[in-house]
Formats: C-alpha cells, structure tokens, sequence
C-alpha cells in the first residue's frame, strides 16, 4: 500500500495557494481571507501552513483558508479525502465509519408495488454489537444493533441493478451506516442509517420507507452522487 498521506499533503493535493488574498470571507471562520486563521497552529500538520494562507480548491475553485481546511480534515475521518464546505465537491475518495459487517445479496421474483414487470433485489445487511474506534463519537464505548439483519428491497430491473453496484461501493467505502444517537428512538451508541435511503419494506409501507415511490431510485441516485458515488466508481 502507499505511504500515508499527512494531513498538510492532502491540503496541498487539491487547493493551490492563492496571493494576493481575495476580498472575500472564509466560510469555515467568517473571517476575512485578508486576515490570518485563527486555528491551532500547534495541531497536526499545522506547523507545515503558515496562518495567512489562502487556498483555492482545483476544481470548483472556492476559496478558504488553507488552516482551516485543515482543521475540518483534522476533526474527520482523515481519509486522504476533502469535501469543500461551500458546494460539497469531493476531491479523492470520502469514506465513512461504517463498523465492520457483511453485505448479502439475493433474488425473488415476486415484483415491489410500482414494479410489476419485474423481480426484487433483496439486499441484507448484517451488523452485530462491538466497541467503537477512534473514528467514532465514543471511542472505547460499546455500540448497539437495532433492527439488524436489515432488509432492502430494489426493482430487478436497469436502474435497480445500477443502484445496487453502486451500493456495494457505498458498502466497501463505509458509507451505508454510521454510529450516532438514532433519531427515530433517541438511542446514543448505536448504528444507524447514513444518508443514502433503502426501502426496508417490500409490499407494506407502514414506515413510510416502502413501495410504490416512482422517484425512490432517482432519489438514492443523487444521495449516492452527494458521497462521491457516482458512474465512474463502476468504470474502474
Ligand atoms: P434514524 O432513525 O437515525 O434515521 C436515519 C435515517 O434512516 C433517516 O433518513 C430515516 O428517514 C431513515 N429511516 C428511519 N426508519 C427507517 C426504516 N424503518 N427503514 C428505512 N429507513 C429508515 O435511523 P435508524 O435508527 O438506523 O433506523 C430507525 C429505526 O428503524 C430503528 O429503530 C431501527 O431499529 C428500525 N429499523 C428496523 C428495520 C428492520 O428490518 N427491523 C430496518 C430498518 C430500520
Ligand atoms: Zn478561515
Ligand atoms: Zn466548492
């Protein structure tokens, strides 16, 4: 595997410095890019980036000071990853804090509501209790499964076996679940749903999380997009 990447170099890998500093604010501190960012230069990395530095992202080009860009990388996962603030662009690959876990996947062929030309994917996800990692909001704490085996439902059709591709790599990146406090029981420490809907109902929708919803695939296309999960993943 290759060398890690430290925090400064992965600032340097997707912002250019820019001189003079733009007129503008920074969107992390609120202050003007003119002045000098007032993050802890004795924190990781920080000794390497002088505090007046402003960078500029490569692609989308927003501006912020190189410090506190540091910072937010320096309170993540520390993927080798960056996400602009301002419009979300992912530089490099965002991964999540997803506990270990398996990943199953069947065929039936009774159709979903909204589906009857086809059969189901069925999608299980298995997750059993552990101790939280340093990448979690209590390290060294338990963590609780409610619910699991989870069970999801796709159309077997185009767009459903393209969603399904595209989750495996959600999957393999640790995107699907995270562990937080659930905000349908209030329970801390435990593995909950990260931002990317499944339909865990197949005939009912009790839960308000089942078929027929026509725009259910369109949807987890684009929350799978805002994770940096895109077609290309599936060319490499
Ligand atoms: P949460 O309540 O923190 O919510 C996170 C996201 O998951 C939200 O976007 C929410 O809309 C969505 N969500 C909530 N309930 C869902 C459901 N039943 N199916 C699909 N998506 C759902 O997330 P959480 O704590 O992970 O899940 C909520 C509750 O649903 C938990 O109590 C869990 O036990 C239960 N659940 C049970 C099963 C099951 O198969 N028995 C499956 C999924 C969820
Ligand atoms: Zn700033
Ligand atoms: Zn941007």
């Amino acid at each position: 595997t290759a060398p890690a990447l430290t925090p400064e170099d992965v600032i340097h890998r997707y912002m250019e410095e820019v001189v003079p500093a733009p007129d503008e604010d920074c969107i992390i501190c609120m202050d003007r890019l003119s002045c000098p960012s007032d993050y802890d230069v004795a924190s990781e990395g920080a000794q390497a980036i002088p505090p007046g530095a402003v960078g500029r992202f490569t692609t989308c080009e927003h501006t912020l000071h190189m410090l506190c860009m540091l910072a937010m990388y320096n309170n993540g996962t520390k993927d080798g990853s960056l996400q602009c603030p301002s419009c979300k662009t992912i530089y490099g690959e965002k991964t999540g804090t997803q506990p270990k876990g398996k990943m199953e996947i069947y065929s039936i062929s009774q159709s979903l509501p909204g589906h009857q030309d086809c059969g189901t994917i069925q999608i299980i996800y298995c997750i059993s209790p552990g101790i939280q990692g340093p990448e979690h909001p209590n390290p060294g704490q338990p963590y609780t499964c409610r619910g699991f085996p989870r069970v999801c439902f796709l159309p077997d059709n185009d767009k459903g076996r393209k969603v399904l591709e595209l989750l495996k790599v959600a999957w393999t990146r640790r995107l699907i679940f995270t562990v937080g406090t659930s905000s349908t029981t209030g329970e801390p420490n435990t593995v909950v749903w990260n931002e990317i809907h499944h339909k865990t109902e197949m005939i009912s929708n009790v839960s308000g999380h089942g078929y027929p919803d026509p725009n259910y695939l369109d949807n987890v296309l684009s929350e799978l997009a805002s994770q940096g999960v895109t077609d290309d993943c599936l060319l490499k």
